[in-house]
């Protein structure tokens, strides 16, 4: 398995998914402990159920802020966050809505699907940062109810976060995905980008994925020590 260095590149770009926090203890999107066989999405993770019961869908983000407020960032976390201070072109571009990237050092991380810390606005679309578990006030000075600042299911992502993450990913020279199935669309199209511009491109995960082969080097392993392998 030849591995590529991050010391031979500069505008290194990490597409990451739920398998870089999965070392943390945060159960991945799919498969077994996966919140999404335990739950169903229709009746806590889309705007139809928050409009039919916001205090139900509130209780159970409320249940999974506070299991990811207990978790740490992992060695996977540190590495990016490491990588991204010595390289001034290395960015961040996650599925994940943990905040683990942040927490470990990152900075400017593109959130393609929000953050379990931060609310919006149901009525007037404004947005803070709020990290309170139980989340309180549920309702904002307006009289409507904050929700969760997350792209749910039947959602569509925010065209500005879109458009960044377009850009880095046709400026990068290295792509590495971390931990992604790459079934969840728009953001499984977003590595092409960087595919079609040249960048050489490495796929981190424990299997393959439905798009594996598209990936010039396929490393199987965890994330940590994949990462921990192209540092050297
Ligand atoms: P996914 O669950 O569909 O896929 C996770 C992938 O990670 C799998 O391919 C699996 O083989 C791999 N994996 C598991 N453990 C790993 C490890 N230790 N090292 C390397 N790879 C590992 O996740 P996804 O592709 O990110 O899509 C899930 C969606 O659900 C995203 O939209 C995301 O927003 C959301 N989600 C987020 C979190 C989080 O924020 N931590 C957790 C669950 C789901």
């Amino acid at each position: 398995m030849s591995v590529p260095r991050f010391a031979d590149f500069e505008r290194i770009l990490f597409f990451t998914g739920a398998g870089l926090s999965a070392e943390s203890g945060i159960p991945t999107y799919r498969g077994k402990g996966g919140v999404w066989s335990e739950y169903d999405y229709e009746d806590y993770a889309c705007q139809r159920a928050f409009d039919r019961d916001p205090d139900k869908v509130w209780d159970f983000h409320d249940k999974r802020r506070g299991a990811v407020g207990k978790c740490e960032p992992n060695d996977g976390h540190r590495i990016i966050a490491e990588v991204q201070k010595s390289k001034k072109g290395a960015s961040v571009v996650t599925q994940n809505i943990d905040g683990l990237h942040q927490r470990s050092g990152a900075t400017d991380v593109v959130e393609l699907h929000g953050s379990l810390w931060r609310v919006r606005c149901d009525r007037d679309g404004l947005v803070r940062d709020d990290a309170s578990v139980p989340m309180s006030p549920r309702k904002h000075d307006c009289g409507a109810y904050w929700r969760p600042d997350i792209v749910w299911f039947e959602d569509s992502l925010d065209e500005r976060v879109l458009e960044r993450a377009h850009r880095l990913l046709a400026a990068c020279d290295l792509l590495v995905s971390v931990g992604t199935s790459g079934v969840v669309y728009p953001a499984a199209d977003l590595p092409r980008i960087a595919m079609r511009n040249g960048a050489v491109s490495v796929e981190i995960n424990l299997d393959d994925t439905p798009v594996s082969a598209l990936y010039q080097h396929q490393l199987r392993g965890t994330a940590s020590d994949l990462l921990r392998a192209m540092s050297l």
